[in-house]
């Protein structure tokens, strides 16, 4: 699996998906840039989520708002106070970790014992493997229940307690599974604020200190009654804004999952208080839908409730994808309460309220929130898409090629098209079928290079289609249309091509 994550990441920079930024410095750590592939992917996920969230829905409306902000902003949010990682350096080695991760990681090697156990027993028992029985009999199974169970417990209880000394001897007693193992030589846990900071304005007119924001929704918040009121919104209603947010990550780790630049699509959702569990259950189910829509497949996602309620919140859960390293967050589903609009209030001396005309009172209003990072969902999606697999090649036999299955409303790229040769004037008739599509679809023209090897190349970035222009199309308007997960190909005419496309396109 960790072999698959490496291929996954050249494949990715190949192919001009994911650069690492500032390369010919080496590098900056955790930070990344999108090449020409990767630009569009990420730019159609973004509209796949917008279209979803503010056009299909008649009481989302949207919004742009600016990375810096005034800095009470993050003193009434809680950031300046809270917003920290708990860090833990090992003195043996001189690495710096994050202290939960590390236990979260053990906790996944002991999960993934388990797993191991059961995917050996089902093999070797087949259709008659109970696997609840397995697991309450088999004894190696149960030991690592039991570890597992224990640290959990440290661990759900060190969080809620604040106990840093604790999270520290969880580390130690474990240090047999830890990445370094070995090394016992722990510094203590300390907390660690994740904001990035810098100056605004000349320190002649006096400079003051700002932050970078680590989250877009504070900036949905702090423009609630702006819009509600301008909008003319009725309670309940949404903002959704699609932006940067940069936060010091303590690890740079496991590519574009933890970067410290990075983008997230957000949503606050408005809703009378008392009502928020049925919004935060409707909310979970939209989105664990949308997820799903990708294709990749409905056992590749679960919901994961929070061992520790942030601050602010009063229910959350995490939509996990199954990354090449495990189950990993993408997504998160928060009921905040009124935390964050009480505390503008009273931090701004501004009333935060909403009238409500059905119930003739103000109030202010309680918040389920959607968050999802947009570089974790790029990652997830060509996890899912990644596909090695053999084919028919050559003189009947088999070869091998890399094909990413994307959905094709998300592809980089909808059409390539390819001369057979590059003569008899069948570049210009490539050119000219391109130019019918291009205001309609993202096309690529490619004439380099034997045919199979463009097709190649295309399935490497996940086109969908690859029309390719020979000799019989000079004589009747005909094409083949190629297709990339099933490699079959079909002759049709140019003028029914729009009509095929955009029937596979939508999802
Ligand atoms: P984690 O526990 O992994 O640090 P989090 O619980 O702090 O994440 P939230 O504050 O809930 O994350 O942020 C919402 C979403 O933003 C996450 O689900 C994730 O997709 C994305 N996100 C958060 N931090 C990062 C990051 N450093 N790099 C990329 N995406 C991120």
């Amino acid at each position: 699996q960790e072999d698959v994550f490496k291929k996954l990441v050249a494949h990715c920079k190949e192919y001009g998906f994911v650069f690492q930024s500032s390369e010919i410095y080496d590098g900056l750590g955790a930070v990344y840039d999108y090449g020409q592939n990767g630009v569009e992917l990420k730019n159609n996920i973004k509209k796949y989520w917008w279209d979803s969230m503010v056009l299909l829905h008649e009481n989302v409306v949207g919004l742009d708002s600016a990375i810096f902000m005034h800095p009470t902003t993050w003193k009434a949010s809680g950031h300046v106070d809270a917003f920290n990682d708990p860090l833990i350096d090992n003195k043996d080695s001189k690495k710096r970790y994050r202290a939960d991760v590390l236990i979260e990681d053990l906790m996944a090697k002991f999960e993934g014992k388990i797993d191991k156990e059961i995917e050996k027993a089902r093999k070797k028992f087949g259709d008659d493997f109970d696997e609840a029985q397995f697991r309450e009999t088999n004894p190696r199974v149960k030991a690592n229940q039991d570890k597992l169970d224990e640290v959990h417990g440290r661990f759900v209880k060190a969080l809620n307690d604040n106990d840093l000394t604790e999270l520290r001897q969880i580390i130690v007693d474990y240090e047999v599974a830890c990445p370094l193992s070995g090394s016992k030589e722990w510094t203590d846990v300390r907390q660690f604020n994740l904001m990035f900071s810098t100056e605004m304005g000349s320190t002649a007119e006096g400079a003051s200190k700002i932050y970078l924001r680590p989250e877009t929704a504070q900036g949905i918040f702090v423009n609630f009654l702006n819009v509600q009121k301008t909008g003319r919104m009725k309670l309940p209603f949404g903002i959704a804004q699609i932006g940067k947010a940069f936060r010091n990550e303590i690890v740079a780790r496991q590519f574009i999952f933890r970067m410290r630049e990075f983008e997230q699509m957000e949503m606050q959702f408005f809703v009378r208080p008392g009502e928020e569990m049925k919004w935060f259950e409707y909310w979970k189910e939209m989105r664990m839908k949308w997820h799903k829509s990708m294709g990749m497949g409905d056992e590749k996602y679960r919901f994961h409730d929070h061992d520790k309620l942030a601050h602010y919140a009063n229910a959350a859960t995490d939509v996990e994808f199954e990354m090449p390293f495990g189950f990993k967050e993408v997504e998160g589903i928060h009921s905040r309460t009124d935390f964050d609009l009480s505390q503008h209030q009273e931090f701004s001396g501004k009333k935060m309220q909403y009238f409500d005309p059905e119930l003739n009172k103000s109030y202010v209003p309680y918040v389920i929130e959607t968050s999802i990072g947009v570089d974790r969902m790029f990652l997830s999606i060509l996890a899912g898409a990644y596909t090695e697999e053999e084919v028919p090649g050559k003189d009947g036999k088999s070869e091998s090629r890399v094909v990413l299955k994307l959905p094709p409303v998300i592809a980089p790229v909808k059409l390539a098209v390819l001369p057979l040769v590059r003569k008899d004037g069948l570049p210009e008739k490539a050119l000219e079928i391109m130019d019918q599509f291009k205001f309609d679809f993202n096309c690529r023209y490619e004439e380099k290079d034997s045919i199979g090897k463009r097709y190649r190349r295309q399935d490497a970035i996940g086109t969908p289609f690859c029309i390719t222009v020979d000799h019989q199309t000079m004589e009747d308007d005909s094409v083949t249309i190629r297709y990339r997960d099933s490699m079959e190909q079909e002759r049709v005419k140019i003028s029914e091509l729009y009509k095929i496309m955009t029937g596979h396109i939508s999802m």
